[in-house]
């Protein structure tokens, strides 16, 4: 399995998986059959983290081919992306206090065997160490062996859950703030407090269709417990009410900025920030870092086509524009670290309705939040 890296084959790949594989999604979805039969789950994240594709779009072409009600499943998935990212926005300082719990852990393990067997997939469970050379090689793991990789590295090899949120980060073509920091946390059950995710030997073998034997891992651990507990920060999503004529810049998060909601307003510029391994905090893989220099030049490549006047630039030297410019929001992460480090106050952020309309129901948990779903989408759709 390998992605691909411009548009106009994500569309190809979405709209392959609606004809061929949504109507048994529900039913097949937890099946990891392994990287060559990859067709039971969309595999669409690499494109909808980089905004190549985005969840109205996909929710509505899904609608179009199945009512809502033999889609929820897949419906409820694809905005659980938008979930994690309105939980973390009102939560920002579970970011920050994660790349700060990071960077000490990171010195004290930096010679731990465990850990550096861990990475290298050398330890005494092979499932493991497939997925670990799985993860590398095609930058993708089906979401339930996520889960079941997160909880042996956690429960099993007794490692930091932050180490392997970096390893993760480091290494998927999905890498996104939002789902996998929570998703790690939620695996070792700080994110519903008291409630960690187990694998087991038999859910293993069950959903990978007997692929893997002898598999000992730690069934009976407990949660583990953090003494952090985080208050709603109450933060504003709206939207300058006229747009001017100026310069617009869009991350990475956003690469398909023509087909959003503004769609090519007449903005003078559009600027798309690439930010290099020396910018961010967790250093990407050199696959991710190509992986996501193909992304932006497709963008590019389209704007450029549409006689958009446009062109790359890298995030250091945002500090150079002194005018005001309008940023697409690039969410809770590195990019708006960075702009908030260096006090780039002159970028005015402009948000996707969608996350205007869906983040209000973020405050409570994803059982609250599905509850607001049919609104949402009869809202988009
Ligand atoms: C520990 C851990 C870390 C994760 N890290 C990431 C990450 O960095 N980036 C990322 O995109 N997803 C992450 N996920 C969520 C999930 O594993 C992937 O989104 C999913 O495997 C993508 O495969 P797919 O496109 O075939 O999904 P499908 O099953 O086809 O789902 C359709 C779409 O719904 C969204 N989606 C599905 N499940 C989830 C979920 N649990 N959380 C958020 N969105 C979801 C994705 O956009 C996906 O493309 C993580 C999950 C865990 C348990």
């Amino acid at each position: 399995m390998y992605f691909k890296n411009s548009r106009a084959e994500a569309v190809e790949e979405l709209n392959q998986f609606i004809e061929n594989n949504l109507l048994e999604y529900s039913k097949l979805r937890n099946f990891d059959f392994g990287p060559q039969k990859r067709d039971n789950t969309s595999c669409l994240s690499p494109y909808v983290t980089h905004g190549l594709i985005n969840e109205v779009e996909i929710i509505n072409k899904s609608l179009k081919k199945f009512s809502f009600v033999k889609n929820e499943k897949f419906i409820q998935e694809v905005l659980w992306r938008v979930y994690w990212k309105g939980w973390l926005e009102l939560r920002p300082n579970v970011w920050a206090d994660f790349l700060e719990e990071l960077k000490s852990i990171k010195e004290n393990f930096k010679n731990n065997k465990d850990y550096l067997n861990a990475i290298e997939g050398k330890t005494n469970i092979e499932c493991f160490n497939e997925w670990v050379s799985e993860l590398k090689r095609f930058n993708y793991l089906h979401n339930h062996t996520r889960m079941w990789f997160a909880s042996i590295w956690i429960f099993t090899l007794n490692l930091p859950w932050q180490l392997g949120a970096e390893f993760f980060m480091k290494h998927l073509f999905d890498g996104d703030t939002a789902s996998n920091t929570l998703g790690w946390r939620w695996v070792a059950g700080i994110q519903t407090q008291g409630k960690n995710y187990l694998a087991t030997e038999w859910n293993i073998k069950k959903f990978t269709n007997n692929r893997f034997q002898n598999i000992k891992i730690n069934e009976e651990a407990t949660p583990k417990i953090s003494e952090k507990s985080y208050s709603i920060t109450q933060k504003s999503f709206t939207n300058p009410q006229l747009l001017e004529n100026k310069i617009l810049l869009i991350f990475d998060n956003n690469l398909s900025f023509e087909f959003i909601d503004f769609k090519c307003h007449n903005f003078k510029k559009i600027l798309v920030v690439s930010s290099m391994n020396k910018e961010r905090q967790i250093k990407l893989s050199n696959n991710t870092v190509n992986f996501k220099a193909l992304l932006i030049n497709d963008q590019l490549k389209r704007l450029k086509e549409k006689s958009i006047v446009a062109e790359v630039i890298n995030i250091s030297d945002l500090k150079n524009i002194k005018e005001p410019v309008y940023a697409l929001y690039p969410t809770v992460g590195e990019n708006l670290d960075y702009i908030q480090l260096n006090q780039l106050n002159n970028i005015e952020f402009i948000y996707r309705e969608i996350d205007q309309f869906s983040w209000q129901f973020c405050n409570k948990g994803f059982f609250n939040f599905k509850s607001h779903i049919p609104k949402i989408v009869t809202r988009f759709n």
